[in-house]
Parts: C-alpha cells; sequence; structure tokens
C-alpha cells in the first residue's frame, strides 16, 4: 500500500538525523514470574494456575548480568511480574552491588507500579530508568483489559512520578489488544505527545489462551508497524525498541520495525532454564537459546537488514 511505504519511509528518515542506522542493545533479565496484578492478557498475571512460578535471587540476576557485561551489554533491564518478594530493601542492595561491580552501566527497572517513595529510594541506590508501559491511554480499553482493582490513574500517577524523580521513562501500549479502536489509539499518540518519555515500547497485542480473554484475535504485523512509525514521527528522539512480541508474530517482525523508526532491541539475558515460564504471551521467541546465542543472533539480524 502506497501510504503505508511513504509513513514507514518517513519514520525510517526521521531517526537518522539523532541516530543513523544505530541499533542500542539491552540485556533483559526476567527475574520473577511471580505477579499480584491482574492484566488480563498477560499469561503469568495471578490467576493464571498453568504456570510454574519462579524468581531469582539477588546472586542470579547479577550472574545474568556478568554474562551480559562480557557479552558487551552495558544497560541491564530487570523486568519482572508485581512480586512482593523484591522490597527496596533487596533492590536497594542490589543495585547498590551492581553499581559498584559492574564499570559504566545502566540499569532499568521494569516491576511494575510502586509507591512515589520507592521508586525514590531506587532511583537514589542507582536505577537509571524505568520501564512500565502505559498500555492504553484509553481508560474505557484499561478497564476492560485489567482487574477491577486496578487503577489507570494510579499508573499515569506512576509515570509521572518516574518523570519528576529524574528517571529515564519508557512508556508503552499494546496494539491490537481486544476491543481496541483508532480512537484509542489515537489516545496514546497524544498521550505520549504529553508525556514525551525518552523510551516507548510498542508491540502487538498476543492472546494467551490460558486467559481470561483467550480466544480473541492478536494484534498485526501492518497495525504494530504502522504505530511504530506514528510515534517515530511524533518523538523522533526516542528510544524505540523492536520488541519480542513483534519478533514473536512475525519472523522478521523486528528487522521491519527497525526498518520503520524503532533503534532498540533487548536481547534476553535469563537462565535458558526460566525463560519459558516468562510467559507473557505464548510461543516466545529465544527460549530455548543461551544468552551468547542471542548476542550473535541479534548482531547477524542486526546486519542482514543494514
Ligand atoms: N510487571 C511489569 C512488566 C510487565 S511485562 C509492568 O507492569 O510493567 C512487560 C509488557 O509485556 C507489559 O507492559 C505488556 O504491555 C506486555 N504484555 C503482557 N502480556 C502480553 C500479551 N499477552 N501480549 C503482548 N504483550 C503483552
Amino acid at each position: 500500500n502506497y501510504d503505508t511505504e511513504y509513513l514507514f519511509q518517513k519514520a525510517y528518515q526521521a531517526k537518522l538525523p539523532y541516530y543513523q542506522k544505530r541499533v542500542f542493545l539491552r540485556g533483559l533479565v526476567e527475574i520473577s514470574n511471580y505477579c499480584k496484578m491482574g492484566c488480563r492478557y498477560c499469561g503469568i498475571n495471578y490467576k493464571v494456575h498453568t504456570v510454574d512460578r519462579y524468581r531469582l535471587s539477588k546472586d542470579e540476576i547479577i550472574a545474568c548480568c556478568e554474562e551480559g557485561y562480557f557479552l558487551g551489554y552495558r544497560t541491564f533491564v530487570l523486568q519482572g511480574g508485581e512480586d512482593a518478594f523484591y522490597t527496596d530493601a533487596f533492590l536497594v542492595d542490589m543495585l547498590q552491588e551492581l553499581k559498584a561491580k559492574f564499570n559504566n552501566i545502566r540499569v532499568t527497572l521494569s516491576l511494575g507500579e510502586r509507591s512515589y517513595e520507592s521508586y525514590k529510594v531506587l532511583k537514589e541506590a542507582g536505577a537509571d530508568r524505568y520501564l512500565l508501559r502505559h498500555e492504553t491511554a484509553s481508560k474505557r480499553l484499561y478497564e476492560h483489559l485489567h482487574a477491577e482493582f486496578m487503577s489507570f490513574d494510579n499508573r499515569m500517577k506512576c509515570l509521572y512520578n518516574l518523570k519528576e524523580l529524574g528517571y529515564q521513562v519508557g512508556a508503552g501500549f499494546m496494539v491490537g489488544s481486544p476491543t481496541q479502536t483508532n480512537e484509542d489509539l489515537v489516545k496514546d499518540l497524544r498521550f505520549l505527545k504529553e508525556l514525551n518519555p525518552e523510551m516507548c515500547g510498542i508491540g502487538p497485542y498476543l492472546c494467551h489462551s490460558d486467559t481470561e480473554l483467550a480466544g480473541n484475535d492478536s494484534g498485526t504485523l501492518t497495525e504494530t508497524l504502522i504505530m511504530v512509525a506514528l510515534v517515530r514521527l511524533i518523538l523522533p528522539k526516542a528510544l524505540l525498541p523492536a520488541t519480542t512480541a513483534l519478533g514473536t508474530l512475525d519472523k522478521l517482525g523486528r528487522e521491519n520495525a527497525l526498518k520503520v523508526g524503532a533503534n532498540v532491541m533487548m536481547p534476553n539475558i535469563s537462565p535458558t532454564e526460566n525463560r519459558e515460564l516468562y510467559e507473557i504471551y505464548q510461543n516466545k521467541i529465544c527460549t530455548g537459546d543461551t544468552s551468547v546465542q542471542c548476542r550473535g543472533c541479534i548482531e547477524t539480524r542486526i546486519e542482514a537488514f543494514g
């Protein structure tokens, strides 16, 4: 389609003045699949009984980062379900140890909604960035996709708190989630323009058959690429990952995203034996690979696409 191709070209060109063809790599450690939250699309929400739960100890997390450091990564993204095991005290201790052990690293946390005070002590202990997708900027859709005890306003508040505390903030949303309309997606674009986050993760909704939303259609490659491209035009300097969800939906989904404005990839550096258990959606790619294999694979893929 001519219009889509035109959009994709413009979006690719929009990142060039700031980033040229560079792609930033961030090592992703999935630290726990315990979660107290009720995101109805997510395969590790507290209601899902078909998943074996695991959590990594401090030493295990640091060992993953050590391997990642050796592979050349300098940003580590520690992501997990909302697991009360990871208290402020635990995380502060871990952050201080990481920052003391490795030179010149950045630590990104992605551990969901926490209090202002918590975000503050984590920042002071060395956290640099925080990824917290807003999921959708439509209150109606947010409430449709999440358990009743969850709050759209609190999630938004968390993002503004993180900004105020000086984090580099990552927002983001899913494309093609059940009942999402184009009006909802316009709300995402307008919200992003206002929040002006440093990062924005955009991926297709992938239907998980063990969740309450089983039986719905997943998002599509084209629709997701259109949203990546539009966000690139709206936030020309943002860091936009070519997401694993897009790579799961389509063999070349991530490469396509790089061609329409994305400029980050997040190779997995979790222990191979836990990867299948972090099943936020099914058929996730790279679950059988080691961190070394992912490092090589990602580089080959990026180079193959120029
Ligand atoms: N607990 C953290 C991390 C969530 S997992 C937090 O609340 O931020 C990271 C992202 O995966 C989520 O923000 C969500 O957008 C995405 N995700 C979860 N389930 C998904 C699914 N079934 N399909 C596509 N993306 C999903």
